[in-house]
């Protein structure tokens, strides 16, 4: 049962779930579609995509992020695939950024277009972002990202820190732990830049296995915080869930009180969706 504090009018009250969690964190997918193919995210493969005329609309987004402001939320995250393969996103930040009640607006990106749209992002009133970087040896990154320029990552990074914003951080994925070799040359990277670095360790959607973020939130059931809206307009409760309700069939506000009142205590499987389908 949905528990209220406070009347819903404009942000002016908060959402909590079943187990008593504040609910306040919309992570939005823009896209499925990447311009990598992390070992760890995307099989190498051909991956069934989600048709682009299935994908919401900006408005469609909007209208989402408005009811969940509506809710109480005030932050927001765009996730993909990778956000900026959709065109114009600076445009949809403009959007969201005039949505009332949200003081938190930020990105995940693996970097590669930063280059071009860290300034307009900044802009348009995006706050913060973290850049996925899991290897600074080149070749390491390469095999890793199944192909990816380490140069324009890096290109990307200091695109980011040029534009201004509130916040950087670096999400580098491991198998273990940040004591991994890979994992301290990132960390003493961000270290010389001046940057953040969490270490997110390797999940497993199907085998249900996750890990508290070492340097976040992420994977830390007893204080989730966080639905998730995927690109065709799935609210879903939990990463690790087969679980979702649809905006377009249930309005905006219905889909999200009917996610915060499913939302698991934990975690348990995800076996319909993969990592870029959902935004991670
Ligand atoms: S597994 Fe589900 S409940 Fe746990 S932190 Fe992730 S999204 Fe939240």
């Amino acid at each position: 049962m949905l528990r209220k504090a406070g009347r819903f009018a404009d942000g002016d009250g908060e959402v909590r779930d079943a187990f008593g969690r504040r609910i306040n964190y919309l992570r939005i997918s823009v896209t499925d579609r990447c311009n990598l193919r992390c070992y760890y995210c995307m099989p190498e493969g051909d991956v069934p995509l989600i048709q682009r005329e299935d994908w919401l609309t900006f408005e469609e987004i909007t209208e989402v992020a408005r009811a969940a402001a509506g809710l109480g939320f005030d932050k927001i995250r765009l996730t993909g695939g990778e956000p900026l393969l959709r065109s114009n996103l600076v445009g949809l930040v403009a959007m969201l950024g005039r949505v009332r009640g949200l003081r938190d607006l930020s990105m995940t990106t693996n970097g590669l277009l930063l280059d071009k749209y860290a300034l307009p992002l900044a802009e348009a009133g995006l706050h913060r972002v973290n850049i996925s970087l899991d290897s600074v040896d080149p070749e390491v990154y390469r095999e890793k990202t199944r192909g990816g320029d380490f140069k324009r990552a890096v290109k990307g990074i200091r695109a980011a820190q040029a534009a201004g914003f509130r916040r950087i951080k670096l999400n580098c994925v491991v198998e273990w732990s940040s004591e991994e070799p890979d994992a301290r040359e990132v960390a003493s990277f961000a270290e010389r830049v001046g940057l953040e670095v969490r270490f997110i360790r390797r999940m497993n959607l199907a085998a249900g296995e996750f890990w508290v973020v070492d340097g976040g939130a992420g994977g830390d059931c007893a204080r989730c915080n966080r639905l998730r809206l995927s690109c065709e307009g799935l609210v879903r409760p939990c990463l690790f869930s087969d679980v979702g309700f649809n905006v377009r069939e249930l309005g905006a506000r219905a889909a999200l009180v009917q996610a915060i009142e499913a939302k698991p205590e934990s975690g348990e499987q995800c076996v319909t969706s993969t990592f870029s389908q959902i935004g991670g």
